[in-house]
């Protein structure tokens, strides 16, 4: 059943769990990403993110509606969102489709322009009814890889999100949840992961709402449950299930069909989704 993410956040909250949106690319992500939220009876979040337009065989014209049908018909609530939205049409169009949630990322605009642009956007779901996410703070990673960001920034904050400014943005734009920079990267980690976990807890305090991390791939289960007790909400998980269906597909032995590659791409992303989904929900071995 569709879900926004307000709909699902309260429980997370009060449970202190993370939910997990996971990138769409293909309908094997879809199948992987349901099959586990069903699996462990958990809310989920299937993202589309327009930056995704250009390097994969799916658009949001051809995987946004499959999106929408596949999460009406789960058994569990399920939010269909739109990662990373630059452009206020192009959010626009994702919510006449019928996304339940939408992000607009102005994080690489000047603070003020991002404000005014949030506002914009905030306005644009309120109208549709969608939950809204957006961004401060610089990331390293895809899509700022001109920034000249490095990784490993915890003992210079200078290019992370700035809990003052944080509270500043939420009051003056009124989003929902607020992605931040906190030390992760998106893709893949070239160098160990090293979160400001400190900063978390200060940015969740200041703001009041969840925090988002983006760049969930790669990140330990013991980082995970960190960034989770100090507020961290929503995951943005993707890469590593990528990962994780190439390496089973390219396992398989001199396979005749391409739907034998799909098969097993997908059982070895529905393996990975729900090792990360049962780490964000305390429901993998360590917690029970
Ligand atoms: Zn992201």
């Amino acid at each position: 059943m569709l879900a926004t993410l307000n709909d699902i956040y309260p429980d997370a909250q009060k449970r202190r769990i993370a939910v997990g949106a996971f990138n769409i690319v293909n309908f094997e992500n879809i199948l992987a990403v349901l099959e586990t939220a069903e699996k462990l009876n958990e809310p989920v979040i299937m993202a589309f993110a327009q930056t995704h337009e250009e390097n994969h065989i799916a658009t949001l014209d051809t995987m946004g509606p499959v999106m929408m049908l596949m999460a009406e018909q789960a058994k569990v609530p399920v939010v269909v969102h739109l990662d990373h939205g630059v452009n206020i049409s192009y959010i626009e169009k994702a919510l006449k489709m019928g996304f339940t949630s939408v992000m607009f990322d102005g994080s690489a605009l000047p603070y003020e322009e991002n404000v005014a642009k949030t506002k914009e956007a905030v306005k644009l779901a309120r109208a549709y009814h969608a939950s809204i996410e957006a961004e401060i703070g610089k990331m390293a990673g895809i899509t700022l890889n001109n920034s000249g960001i490095t990784e490993n920034r915890k003992s210079n904050r200078s290019n992370y999100t700035d809990p003052a400014e944080a509270a500043d943005f939420v009051a003056k734009t009124g989003v929902d949840c607020l992605a931040c920079s906190f030390g992760t990267v998106h893709g893949e980690y070239f160098s160990e992961p090293n979160l400001d976990f400190d900063l978390v807890k200060e940015l969740s305090e200041a703001t009041n709402v969840p925090i988002v991390m983006h760049g969930g791939s790669g990140v330990s289960h013991e980082d995970y449950k960190k960034v989770i007790a100090n507020g961290v909400r929503k995951i943005n998980y993707f890469t590593y299930m990528d990962k994780a269906g190439a390496a089973g597909a390219g396992a398989l032995k001199e396979p005749n069909y391409f739907h034998e590659y799909a098969q097993a791409g997908k059982d070895a992303m529905q393996k990975d989704v729900e090792s990360a989904m049962r780490c964000f929900t305390n429901k993998d071995e360590g917690s029970l």
